[in-house]
């Protein structure tokens, strides 16, 4: 058993550190999040630091990184912008692309994660509509086949990048999901759908930005479908194996969500440190040397180890799955616990150095609330509700047969 990284890894982080420094730094991120728009120049930024596209192969045009490399990578981005904005933007770009060239064509998949890799597209995934987001077997889009076309209806909502996708760039456009067949997951497929390209619409489509309440810097809006048109050849993993795509694209995710929190709640707790270091009451003394605060520190710290090691163990077994090595129960107990025990955590982290830091953590004198807000959109259902966690762990625990929805 070694816990290093070792020298590699280490260099990586430490490289791509520097380079965050000086994309977000500042107070850089902040700006952004207060500005609401994620600028195309930073998208270019992240994607000059290798960090879109990086667990894509080279042949397409990705970086041909790993997992446990993806995960370095959002933990560190979730520190820099604890507001979560840009490592949302960048797990997205890492999880779908990917998902896109393990079983989209060559053709259709090479032309994506190429622009993707330069911050050149947005690539995420349309799948929640407004009938609810947990059952995706439940999908009512629809596509319909005419000549070698498909035309879609329907409606997403709750979708993470529109304005990025749409507006801020000129290519944009998600793993789309829509239904081809029949009830039931098995009559969904995934298509690479995109809504812009080369600086057009797509026709049939039309979009609106939701007012959210946080992680302002990436944009959360509807997608509305009126026959949208979308070439056969860009089904991805063929008709009727949309949902099964889609679930392995979640799991995936869901370790560079993680990540990200365990990022963000570790610029948290250094904030709380540095606060009650330096805030001296009833005397002159530190509020550090008030058990009340320091013992709430010393419970963050050994709860952010456990879910950093967590992290680190589903993005090692990602990539044994990808290699082969590990069966898909495997990854997906790893990566449900560990978004479930991450996202926990760093919410729970964002409060107490709130607490710690006190009343005018409730202003904007302070950015704390920023990371409270990106990892409560993570509590609240981005890339799956924490109820929805539970019941993959104890479904690939206790067995199918016992645990069914
Ligand atoms: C900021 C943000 C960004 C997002 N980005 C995207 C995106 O890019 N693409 C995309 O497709 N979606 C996106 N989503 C949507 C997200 O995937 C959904 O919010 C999530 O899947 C939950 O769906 P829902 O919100 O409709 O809640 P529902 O599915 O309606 O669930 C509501 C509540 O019921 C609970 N629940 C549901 N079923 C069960 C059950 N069987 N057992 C126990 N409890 C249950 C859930 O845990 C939840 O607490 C985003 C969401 C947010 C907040």
């Amino acid at each position: 058993m070694d816990f290093s990284l070792g020298p590699d890894l280490e260099l990586f982080r430490e490289s791509l550190r520097r380079g965050l420094e000086k994309l977000l730094g500042g107070g850089r991120w902040a700006e952004i999040d207060e500005a609401g728009v994620l600028p195309a120049e930073t998208i270019r930024g992240l994607g000059a630091l290798g960090v879109l596209a990086l667990v894509c192969p080279e042949e397409l045009g990705g970086q041909g990184g790993g997992w446990l490399e993806a995960a370095i990578a959002a933990e560190e981005i979730g520190y820099h912008d604890p507001s979560m904005s840009t490592a949302v933007y960048t797990l997205l770009n890492n999880a779908w692309p990917f998902i896109l060239s393990r079983h989209g064509s060559p053709e259709v998949a090479g032309g994506i994660v190429e622009k993707v890799a330069k911050g050149e597209m947005f690539f995420g995934i349309a799948s929640t509509e407004p009938g609810g987001g947990s059952d995706v077997a439940g999908i009512k889009t629809r596509a319909e086949r005419s000549g070698d076309y498909y035309r879609v209806y329907g409606e997403k909502i709750l979708i993470s990048g529109v304005r990025e996708a749409l507006e801020t760039l000129d290519y944009g456009g998600w793993l789309l999901l829509a239904r081809t067949g029949g009830e039931g997951h098995r009559g969904l497929s995934a298509f690479a759908f995109t809504g812009k390209w080369d600086g057009s619409l797509a026709s049939g489509l039309e979009y609106s930005i939701l007012d959210t309440i946080g992680r302002h810097g990436i944009s959360t809006g509807i997608l509305r479908l009126d026959g949208a048109e979308v070439h056969a050849s860009r089904i991805v993993g063929g008709e009727g194996r949309g949902f099964y795509v889609a679930m392995e694209g979640f799991p995936l995710a869901r370790i560079l969500v993680a990540a990200a929190n365990v990022g963000a709640a570790r610029w948290a707790l250094e904030r709380a440190v540095e606060w009650s270091r330096e805030r001296r009451l009833f005397g002159g003394r530190p509020i550090a040397s008030f058990q009340g605060v320091s013992f709430s520190i010393a419970e963050a710290f050994a709860g952010l180890e456990a879910a950093r090691l967590l992290v680190y163990r589903a993005a090692w077994t990602a990539d044994r799955y990808v290699r082969g090595e590990a069966a898909r129960e495997e990854l997906n107990l790893y990566s449900a616990s560990a978004k479930l025990k991450a996202v926990d955590t760093a919410f729970s982290i964002f409060q107490e150095t709130m607490k710690i830091v006190g009343g005018i953590s409730f202003t904007k004198e302070v950015d704390v609330h920023r990371g409270l807000l990106g990892t409560l959109s993570y509590l609240v259902g981005a890339e799956g509700a924490q109820n929805i966690m539970k019941y993959i762990i104890a479904r690939d625990l206790i067995g199918r047969e016992y645990v069914k929805l």
